[in-house]
């Protein structure tokens, strides 16, 4: 009788844990990207538009699967991706961030390993090219998780990294958009990457100029650990865009994680909890990828640019639903 339910009970536990996608077969590596999720209303968006910010993303797919294909890390994959695209001025991330109501390009990015949770952050800078390359550094020469403003502008100097005038990050585009005080269509978005390597490390990192019109000095969630950015090897990697104040007060990225971990959740369930009832219509998305090389991509918004690829054939890139 006891091995008949100890049976039963192995076999449960065993259909719990088949992957959710990827037919079983575990990916050896896989890169997810996000370019923001917004309005992105499919008849205004103009096709060149929609070609355009595809070529943009596809390009850092592109990037950081060829560093996991080489056998690279998940911290190389994500930053180098994401750091591609700081500098495409189509995102609202390093040079086409949005300004705040001073007319300042103010950047905040994390990054994080979910091999052993070591995490990085830079918040409120205006100076640094690349602030995702900035917060691997606070990661990995620092005993902090996150600097601000000056203080990680002058870090990130000591360590070698390029600094720009804030001109640098002003386009044409986000000064008209601030002339006016107006934007007329979404065409920005934030940016962010899990990836999962050969060595079954996952990694996550997010980098945005924030939200439009920001108050100078606005912190939003992708800089801050748990909220719009996480990674842990024992269950998921995450990385949100959208409103950044429901997702700090929701704890978005670490509560997918959490609910993986005390609950059991499989990804596609945690993430389908947190944003069906902590989040609105309108609020944003996520993307994940789970241990086992098994990603999902969700959002309340319009659309949301989003790309995948993985060491078994698959190579994808949308914005909205089937396109
Ligand atoms: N989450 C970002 C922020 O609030 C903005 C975005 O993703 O569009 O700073």
């Amino acid at each position: 009788m006891k091995l008949t339910i100890g049976i039963a009970l192995l076999c449960f536990s065993l259909i719990l844990a088949q992957p959710e996608k990827n037919g079983g077969n575990s990916p050896r590596y896989v890169l997810v990207l996000h370019g923001g999720a917004g309005g992105w209303n499919r008849d205004v968006f103009k096709d060149s538009i929609k070609l355009i910010h595809k070529a943009g993303i596809e390009k850092a797919l592109k990037a950081g699967t060829d560093i996991l294909k080489a056998g690279g890390t998940a911290l190389d994959a994500v930053e180098q991706a994401v750091k591609i695209l700081e500098d495409d001025p189509l995102f609202n991330a390093g040079r086409g961030a949005v300004l705040t109501t001073d007319g300042i390009a103010e950047l905040d990015a994390s990054i994080m390993s979910g091999r052993d949770k070591s995490a990085g952050a830079v918040a409120s800078v205006t100076k640094i090219k690349n602030p995702i390359t900035a917060a691997r550094a606070v990661m990995e020469k620092s005993p902090h998780v996150m600097l601000s403003a000056t203080g990680a502008e002058r870090f990130a100097g000591d360590h070698g990294l390029e600094l720009v005038e804030n001109s640098y990050f002003i386009t044409d585009e986000t000064l008209e958009i601030f002339r006016k005080r107006k934007a007329t269509e979404e065409k920005k978005g934030t940016v962010g990457a899990v990836a999962l390597d050969k060595d079954g490390n996952l990694a996550a990192a997010t980098s945005t100029g924030g939200m439009m019109f920001k108050k100078p000095g606005r912190i939003g969630d992708a800089p801050i650990i748990g909220a719009g950015n996480y990674a842990d090897n024992r269950t998921c990697a995450v990385s949100c865009t959208g409103k950044g104040e429901k997702y700090i007060k929701n704890a978005v990225a670490f509560h997918i994680s959490a609910l993986m971990e005390y609950k059991g959740f499989s990804l596609s369930q945690a993430v389908d909890y947190v944003m069906d009832t902590k989040l609105e219509k309108g609020d944003g998305g996520v993307i994940s990828l789970d241990k086992d090389g098994n990603y999902y991509m969700k959002y309340t918004t319009g659309g949301m640019i989003r790309a995948a690829a993985n060491s078994e054939g698959v190579w994808e890139i949308k914005i909205w639903e089937n396109e």
